[in-house]
């Protein structure tokens, strides 16, 4: 967190979180999805599709040497990925952001830096069926450089959620330095107003807490 980073944000993903900050990766117009927000999205409005060559371009425009992968679900485009990433200098310091649902290839596994892995919740909307692969998690764990992020709500509802992710932690034995939570909050203000009581169950249950940074200084704004 703080260090310069470039993000490539690729569209789509493999699954519909009820209150994804980023809809409009994947939320279009006649996909038939359902979102908290409500409305859809143009696709031709949201979505770049460009060459490999044309994103090498765009990423060695920045100072940094430091890209991170998200989404949507990057994983969904890995085979893509690995062209890029086959591409790009040893100085590039690489991490991706998952949902854990998808297995990395051989070729991404040895390039990637850190694996930032946001396995969804109840609270997601979602079955633990859609959401839960383990042999993907397996694979995530396997490479010994994977941490779990996870998304938890305040209030009453905080119970809930960690005691899934106690649940999950028990089942892929992961140590608690691996372990994040991090509050949903999409403004600063929903932000402050839960932060203490997230930091206070990682705290309890020997986990970390994970800001974001990027609200705290952006605000909800796009494209910073
Ligand atoms: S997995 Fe991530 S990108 Fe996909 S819908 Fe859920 S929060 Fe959004």
């Amino acid at each position: 967190m703080g260090r310069p980073s470039v993000f490539l944000r690729l569209s789509g993903c493999n699954l519909q979180c009820v209150w994804c900050d980023t809809p409009y990766t994947w939320n279009w117009e006649g996909a038939g999805f359902t979102h908290a927000d409500g409305g859809a999205f143009r696709k031709a409005d949201e979505q770049l599709v460009l060459p490999v060559a044309e994103v090498m371009r765009l990423l060695e425009g920045f100072d940094c040497r430091s890209l991170v992968l998200t989404g949507g679900e990057p994983l969904a485009q890995q085979r893509r990925l690995a062209g890029l990433l086959h591409e790009l200098s040893e100085d590039w310091t690489i991490d991706v952001e998952t949902n854990g649902t998808i297995q990395p290839s051989s070729e991404l596994r040895d390039r990637v830096s850190t694996w930032v892995v946001s396995p969804k919740l109840g609270n997601s909307g979602l079955e633990e069926s859609k959401a839960v692969v383990p042999s993907a998690i397996e694979s995530l764990i396997a490479t010994g450089r994977a941490f779990f992020k996870f998304v938890v709500r305040s209030g009453e509802n905080i119970g809930r959620d960690v005691g899934e992710i106690s649940a999950f932690v028990d089942k892929f034995g992961l140590r608690g330095d691996q372990v994040f939570l991090m509050p949903e909050a999409r403004t600063p203000g929903e932000l402050e107003a839960r932060e203490s009581e997230v930091a206070a169950s990682a705290l309890a249950k020997g986990w970390r807490y994970s800001d974001r940074l990027h609200i705290r200084i952006y605000g909800g704004g796009r494209g910073v």
